[in-house]
């Protein structure tokens, strides 16, 4: 042991022992025994995590040490009008968020789009990776190597077969860097987001590559994938669903609904695509973070995806005195099945837009990237006509102590 060292023994954190249920960590009662525990140590009272009607039973699977449920408030905008392949109507979409004024501002896009016919949106890619890599002896054997995956790919794609029932493994990508090969495996997942399944998969994937050929080192993932971070070639190559909408906006709407033209809205996003270019962000949008965050929160999604759908790309046209804006979303990662989309509230959020379940992930896609169009449009709106700071004092300001 090093010098300096304590032994378990003599830290404080040792001593500490949070409740515990070998037989059932999940019950309502070892959740309320953290609670208090939690309470006592830190001297202020919980009652609102535990109120909560979720039976926390359900969330097996979904966390660990439960003591509670966040009840973050769910608002809700719409109708938003939208012209998908999978999702067409009038839709009224949840959103949950403490950000006051951001219901309101979803809300505004979302009449002005109304208004002018909807958000026509398509999905054009689908599917997610797994990227491990292999160390070979030298650049030579890396080179044999990818020739060998491409050879016995079908093989691949068997052992992918046999772990799961929705998932398929579609294609590979190589790179080689030095004798190392990194190989980005692209599976499609059914309706879910997949990211369990493409491991489980690529694991048993991985077993038998180097059962098979020899590969000095390998791990089963590289950070190629890329999970949980904004990165090029998931903008270039599509991660999850890749999607693109667009709306076509007459002057009376603008000028009516958004107090501005279409001339200020396409010459301030020109502006803003070249400060954000001198400011190296990746994506081009005014703030789908905030809506992502919101739907994500509300329909179950896991939030850490945020980080690689929030890049997105928007393009406005003035087309005499109306607008034409699109939004190109390569890597929104949804799921209606599997992950946290069958726990309660999330479940009925995705229900309020008919998107839970089987045969509905592309539909979901699809409003989700219509509802941040409304959001992009009103911000937009609001920064040119000068009333950004006025609906923030008007609707986000909380007032402590009142
Ligand atoms: P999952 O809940 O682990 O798996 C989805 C399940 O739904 C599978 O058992 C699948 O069966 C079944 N299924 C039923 N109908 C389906 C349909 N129509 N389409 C697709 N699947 C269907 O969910 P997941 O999407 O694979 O993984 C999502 C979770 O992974 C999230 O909670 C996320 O936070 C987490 N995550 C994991 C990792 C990781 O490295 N493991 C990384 C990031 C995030 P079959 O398997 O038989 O097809």
């Amino acid at each position: 042991m090093e010098k300096g060292i304590k032994t378990g023994e003599n830290i404080q954190s040792a001593k500490m022992k949070l409740p515990k249920d070998r037989d059932n960590n999940y019950s309502r009662s070892v959740m309320e025994q953290r609670a208090s525990y939690l309470s006592e140590l830190s001297n202020h009272p919980i009652s609102h995590l535990t109120s909560g009607s979720v039976d926390p039973e359900l969330t097996r699977g979904n966390i660990e040490s439960i003591i509670g449920f966040a009840q973050v408030p769910v608002g809700v905008i719409g109708p938003l009008r939208i012209n998908g392949e999978h999702a067409s109507g009038d839709f009224y979409v949840p959103l949950s968020t403490t950000e006051g004024a951001l219901i309101s501002s979803y809300n505004r896009g979302a009449r002005a789009i109304s208004l002018s016919g909807g958000v026509n949106v398509v999905v054009t890619n689908d599917g997610i990776q797994r990227a491990p890599y292999f160390v070979l002896e030298n650049v030579f054997k890396a080179k044999e190597f990818v020739g060998w995956i491409d050879k016995n790919f079908s093989i691949l794609q068997g052992i992918c077969a046999g772990t799961t029932n929705h998932g398929k493994l579609e294609s590979f990508q190589s790179f080689l860097h030095g004798r190392t090969v990194y190989l980005r495996l692209h599976f499609s997942t059914g309706d879910a987001m997949g990211m369990n399944m493409v491991t489980k998969a690529s694991c048993e994937i991985c077993h038998y590559i180097v059962a098979n050929f020899p590969v000095e080192l390998y791990a089963i993932e590289s950070n190629m994938a890329v999970d949980k971070k904004p990165a090029h070639i998931n903008s270039i190559m599509g991660r999850g669903k890749t999607v693109t909408a667009e709306i076509f906006m007459k002057k009376a709407i603008i000028s009516r609904f958004l107090r501005t033209t279409a001339k200020d809205i396409d010459d301030a996003y020109r502006r803003q695509v070249a400060g954000g270019q001198m400011a190296g962000i990746v994506g081009s949008n005014g703030h789908i973070a905030n809506g992502l965050a919101a739907v994500f929160l509300a329909c179950g999604q896991d939030l850490g995806n945020i980080a690689e759908s929030c890049m997105g790309y928007i393009y406005t046209e003035a087309m005499g005195d109306d607008l034409y804006i699109s939004l190109k979303l390569p890597s929104l990662i949804i799921g209606t099945v599997g992950g946290g989309v069958s726990l309660p509230t999330q479940r009925e959020c995705l229900e309020i837009i008919g998107c839970y379940g089987t045969g509905k992930a592309k539909k979901f896609a699809e409003v989700v990237t219509a509802t941040l169009m409304a959001g992009e449009i009103s911000l937009a709106a609001s920064v040119v006509a000068g009333d950004f700071v006025s609906a923030h004092e008007k609707y986000g300001r909380n007032k402590p102590g009142e």
